[in-house]
């Protein structure tokens, strides 16, 4: 292989390292964003399991308002029965007495309920905190993973970039011209032949073509197919 085309083949590895590497910068704000939606789900958790204790709360205060209310109408009842003239108004204020003992009964067993409720709703609230602390931990520490990821990347990108302009410096303009103009186009300029094949879109290269290509000292030679530029891999090279 002459030089113009190794070098060519360098700088496509190059530009190749490149593009990786701006993807995964680009991607970064994405990744931070999704692994920051992990905390906002465990935030929510918590609220919302803050939100249904609180309602049990509310619950509990406004039965034991009711039950307040029930014993205060009690004793008004009780004043008013001591009062009673006949036995008919008597019983009817028993009677009444004793509807409002029932609901006192009833409210009480569900204060019962409300506070059997909030002790489950209080363990769920301190494991819904537990969780949320382990994992804002863990976001933490994947944020400033992914974020000395991308440093490292653009350090990366920065020396391939010399390296490159190097490189550029050294390949003749022409195939230079011919190398930009393919890979602007096709993403890739360079591919190997494989057996009589092109490696790109695997049309069986016509004999003449391959015989150029063993003897070819300056320039490239194309695929008559898809266009991109051949070259035949050195054996025991990577190339
Ligand atoms: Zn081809």
């Amino acid at each position: 292989m002459h030089t113009d085309l190794s070098l060519a083949l360098q700088i496509q590895g190059m530009d190749l390292r490149i593009r990786a590497l701006t993807r995964e910068i680009d991607g970064l704000p994405k990744r931070i964003a999704a692994v920051e939606a992990r905390l906002a789900s465990h935030k929510q958790a918590l609220a919302d399991t803050k939100a249904v204790l609180e309602q049990n709360k509310k619950d509990h205060r406004q039965l034991e308002r009711q039950v307040d209310d029930e014993k205060q109408k009690i004793s008004r009842l009780q004043d008013q029965m001591n009062g009673a003239r006949t036995n008919e108004q008597f019983r009817a204020f028993q009677h009444e007495i004793q509807f409002c003992k029932d609901a006192i009964d009833a409210h009480e067993e569900s204060i019962l309920g409300k506070m059997e409720e909030a002790e489950e709703l209080q363990a769920d609230v301190s494991s819904a905190e537990a969780s949320l602390k382990a994992e804002s931990t863990k976001v933490a520490e994947d944020v400033r993973r992914a974020k000395a990821r991308i440093e490292a990347d653009r350090k990366e990108r920065e020396q391939v970039l010399a390296s490159r302009s190097d490189l550029g410096a050294k390949i003749s303009p022409g195939t230079l011209r011919t190398y930009e103009r393919i890979r602007q186009a096709r993403g890739v300029a360079i591919t190997p032949v494989e057996e009589e094949n092109c490696g790109a879109c695997h049309v069986r290269l016509r004999p003449k073509v391959l015989q150029d290509l063993g003897q070819l000292t300056q320039g490239v030679i194309t695929c008559e197919s898809c266009g991109l530029i051949i070259y035949r891999p050195v054996e025991g090279s990577d190339a």
